[in-house]
């Protein structure tokens, strides 16, 4: 216990990741002064236990969550059948609502039809994550997606479904658990009914 233990409020058995002990100092992240600030603003002592190494924590999450590096996306294979349908579904990722920073999930599916180059599997998770890395809303991520996708694979004909739950529709206002699905389809998938049946539901 340092000299800066705060008076103790009941019990707290949050110490299990005590982490360093270090104090805000001139060298910390500045995202750790803006948690201090939260907390004081809310109410908290920032000193206490518990709460004493949670702006950095904080700061490290952030800087995890931005700086998210989603590793090789381009590498691709030559494909030797043209215009098969390929699908991936259930990449489940985390976001942020840029309106009210907080979470939000989406399961995402992602199909295209594929022309002369393919894309590993993988690929397709890099790609949903590194779009989700961000604050986002969901139209724009499922889109951002859809254009990474033509990007990587050369195809025009792109499907991109995504449907999530925002935590600030389920946290607050008006408190009830919603899904919400977006789609946007390209190429032919827009100008072809009898494909889009094609896509998994
Ligand atoms: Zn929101």
């Amino acid at each position: 216990m340092t000299s800066f233990s705060p008076p103790r409020s009941g019990s707290d058995s949050f110490d299990d990741d005590f982490e360093s002990g270090e104090e805000v100092g001139v060298d910390s992240d500045p995202l750790e002064q803006i948690a201090r600030s939260l907390l004081v603003e809310i109410g908290e002592d920032p000193d206490r236990d518990g709460l004493r190494e949670t702006p950095a924590r904080y700061a490290r999450w952030w800087r995890e969550f931005i700086d998210y590096d989603p590793g090789k996306i381009e590498t691709s294979f030559h494909s030797v059948s043209s215009d098969q349908l390929i699908e991936v579904s259930g990449i489940r990722v985390w976001s942020l609502c840029e309106h009210h920073l907080l979470p939000f999930w989406c399961d995402v599916s992602i199909a295209y039809v594929a022309r002369n180059k393919i894309l590993g599997l993988s690929k397709f998770a890099r790609i949903a994550h590194k779009h989700a890395h961000r604050l986002q809303v969901q139209e724009r991520l499922t889109a951002g997606i859809a254009d990474s996708v033509q990007e990587f694979t050369g195809s025009p004909d792109v499907a991109v479904r995504a449907r999530g739950e925002h935590l600030c529709m389920t946290m607050r206002g008006v408190r009830t658990s919603a899904d919400m699905s977006t789609s946007v389809l390209r190429g032919d998938f827009e100008r072809n009914a009898e494909l889009r049946t094609r896509l998994s539901s």
